[in-house]
């Protein structure tokens, strides 16, 4: 599977990983939209959000257990926008569900 999010959780490619563990990946993302842009990723290989499932959506709890800490660790008190595009109209380039972390600045456009 031709998949840059797996390749990356793989190590076959690299990234600038911020945090990792058995069911997580945090890394930079290499386009930011903000002076903090994070990827946080589940390991396990789901496309989008619109394929999570009772059998697969333990690790995406995981994510936000994750992010929880990590806005702790990175001191975003000022306030930080999660964001996850799934599919067409959302503009999903990377068919491997993944979670924006945005902060470090006065978000623009709150939705849309
Ligand atoms: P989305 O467009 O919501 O699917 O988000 C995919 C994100 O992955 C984009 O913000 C890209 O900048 C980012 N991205 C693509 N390839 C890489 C990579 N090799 N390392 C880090 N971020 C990447
Ligand atoms: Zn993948």
């Amino acid at each position: 599977m031709d998949c840059i999010f797996c390749k990356i959780i793989k190590k076959e490619i690299p990234a600038s990983i911020i945090y990792e563990d058995e069911s997580i990946i945090v890394f930079n993302d290499i386009n930011p939209n903000a002076p903090v842009h994070l990827l946080v990723v589940p390991k396990i290989h789901i496309a989008s959000l619109e394929q999570v499932t009772s059998e697969n959506s333990e690790g995406i709890s995981k994510v936000f257990e994750v992010i929880s800490k990590l806005s702790k660790q990175l001191d975003l008190k000022d306030g930080f926008r999660v964001v996850s595009n799934c599919g067409k109209n959302a503009k999903q380039s990377v068919a491997h569900i993944h979670f924006h972390i945005l902060a470090g600045k006065e978000l623009t456009c709150k939705m849309g």
